[in-house]
């Protein structure tokens, strides 16, 4: 007789989920995906109005290699056991592969970045050594030395702590201990801002090396210099656009997903993770299934939740089953902060002279992130990420029209800013300051679309704690051991994927703690998975 194959439930369709999704449907799991929205990708959601294409969340796309490894994947094959970074991989092989070819059409972008001082000069990086040091040395020349330094040091973390151990699942103190003798030897545990700052004299150039960061919902201040690895994983792989916006990747995922056999169920909101009495004092309770928001119940041998953290533990999981995630824990986390981002349209004047992706960064830096991530309050002056992606893809907007939009980073609501006035206020300020700038000459009166989220859509939509936008900050305190576990410490059968969990945030590291997930499942389910095999 065939053995029955085990039932997995995802709650969430980010690409935490997805990435995921594949990986079960290779391991051989019956898999479906449940999620709240009416359409999948999460914060990678699109929205399409008058003929202009937003994607609302991840725009820089890294390690095509990732995306590759899951489109390889097929029913009942798994790539588990390979090695995560291939020789060609080491060698820093770009293009993306074969198997993605199929799904989606991923272009490498040059500069990664335009980063915009506030005295309108400008930094174009592009991880290319000899354009760094030629703008280097226009803009601080004594610091020529210091990036040959910041050079070699951070390509020693981003070997150790990212080729070495980015896949490291921290399940248990002394894995942690193990290697944090070599993160003191690299100095990887101070704040990012302080390391650049041991390089750098100018503050230009500071910002330039640090800022990255703020993408995943990291403060340059607190955030430990572990993280000055991202500078070297775009380095070695480039920042890549997905023709058709960010959502056609989402769209790629959903398609192979599909036909592996796996199901995704929208507005299929979660409203709790059921759990089955422990059955002594020293024994773990185990999963059961959970319950839609229209009182269905769907039961499952593994419920992974691809949702924010502590939604999962708070709202989802009676107290009663959470000796490791008690509300106080979980309350007392630190989470990232939030976004305003803008999402607008307008005519091309045929003045403009942007890159894809501009970084402005406003008068203040270290007080402005404190104003952010301490003080929580919102400032008067800005920093902001420009997307313009109609320079490259001309497909998201009407003939001669322009699709961007602009994020600002802004404090979560523990802030008690009110949203409903604030929200309108500061997305008209920052509309003109791109005009008035000359950012975007004209932008006042070719305008012809413009809307706006605020912390309380990630709060509300996307049910973030707080309304985080990059799930549980990214801090030392916060990081590998000390972050959310991939497989609860709670209860059998029950598994965290995405920001919120093991290694954080970004697309890539999304996948990786999919990959991350996928093995501890795979190591509890072994015995069944063999069967499946065998048959
Ligand atoms: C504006 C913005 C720009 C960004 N830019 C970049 C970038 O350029 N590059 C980059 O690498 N990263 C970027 N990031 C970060 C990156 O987008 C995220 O870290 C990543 O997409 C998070 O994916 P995830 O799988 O953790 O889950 P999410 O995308 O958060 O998805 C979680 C899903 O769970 C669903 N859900 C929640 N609760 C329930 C429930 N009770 N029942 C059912 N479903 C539920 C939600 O609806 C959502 O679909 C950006 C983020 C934002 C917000």
């Amino acid at each position: 007789m065939s053995k029955e194959r085990s039932r997995a439930i995802i709650i969430g369709s980010g690409f935490g989920g997805l990435s995921l999704g594949l990986r079960l449907q290779s391991l051989g799991f019956d898999t479906t995906i449940v999620e709240k929205l009416d359409g999948a990708g999460g914060r990678a959601y699109v929205k399409k109005v008058n003929g202009f294409t937003f994607d609302m969340g991840p725009t820089v796309i890294t390690v095509p290699h990732f995306i590759e490894e899951l489109f390889a994947l097929d029913r009942d094959s798994d790539n588990l056991d390979q090695p995560d970074f291939p020789a060609h991989i080491l060698n820093g092989e770009q293009k993306p592969g074969i198997a993605t070819a199929k799904y989606a059409e991923i272009v490498p972008i040059k500069p990664f970045y335009r980063i915009y001082f506030d005295d309108k000069s400008y930094f174009d990086y592009d991880g290319d050594p000899v354009s760094t040091r030629e703008q280097i040395s226009q803009i601080a020349p004594e610091d020529l030395d210091g990036y040959e330094r910041f050079h070699k040091d951070a390509e020693a973390i981003f070997k150790r702590g990212f080729l070495e151990l980015g896949y490291t699942f921290f399940n248990d103190a002394p894995t942690m201990l193990r290697v944090l003798p070599d993160l003191l030897k690299l100095d990887a545990v101070r704040s990012l801002f302080s390391f650049t700052s041991r390089y750098f004299s100018s503050d230009k150039l500071r910002q330039v090396f640090s800022f990255e960061t703020l993408l995943i919902g990291g403060n340059p201040l607190a955030v430990p210099a572990i993280y000055a690895m991202i500078h070297f994983v775009e380095k070695t792989w480039g920042v890549h656009y997905v023709m058709g916006g960010t959502g056609a990747l989402v769209q790629g995922m959903v398609k192979k997903f599909e036909e592996m056999g796996g199901k995704i169920r929208y507005q299929a909101e979660v409203v709790s993770i059921d759990v089955a009495d422990r059955k002594g004092w020293f024994k773990k309770p185990v999963i059961k299934g959970l319950t839609l928001a229209n009182g269905e119940v769907l039961t499952a041998d593994a419920v992974i939740s691809n949702a924010d953290y502590a939604h999962t533990y708070m709202t989802l999981i009676d107290p009663k089953h959470r000796r490791w995630n008690p509300d106080w824990r979980v309350r007392n986390m630190h989470y990232s902060m939030s976004l305003l981002v803008v999402y607008f349209g307008f005519k091309d004047s045929g003045n403009l002279d942007l890159r894809h992706h501009n970084i402005i960064l406003g008068p203040r830096y270290e007080e402005l992130l404190t104003d952010i991530f301490k003080r929580k309050i919102l400032a008067s002056d800005f920093s902001q990420y420009l997307h313009v992606p109609t320079i490259t893809d001309p497909g998201l907007a009407p003939d001669g029209h322009h699709a961007a939009y602009t994020l600002i980073p802004v404090p979560h609501n523990g802030s008690g800013i009110d949203w409903s006035i604030e929200g309108p206020k500061l997305t008209d300020t920052v509309l003109r300051f791109l005009d008035d700038e000359g950012y975007i000459p004209g932008l006042m009166d070719n305008l012809v679309h413009s809307e706006f989220v605020t912390p309380d859509y990630f709060e509300t939509t996307l049910n973030s704690h707080l309304g985080n936008s990059f799930g549980v900050e990214p801090r030392l305190t916060q990081s590998a051991f000390f972050r959310p576990h991939n497989r609860s410490e709670d209860i059998n059968g029950l598994y965290l994927v995405g920001a919120s969990s093991q290694p954080g945030a970004g697309t890539p590291s999304v996948m990786m703690s999919a990959k991350m997930t996928a093995r501890a499942i795979a190591e509890d389910f072994s015995a069944t998975i063999s069967q499946w095999r065998d048959e």
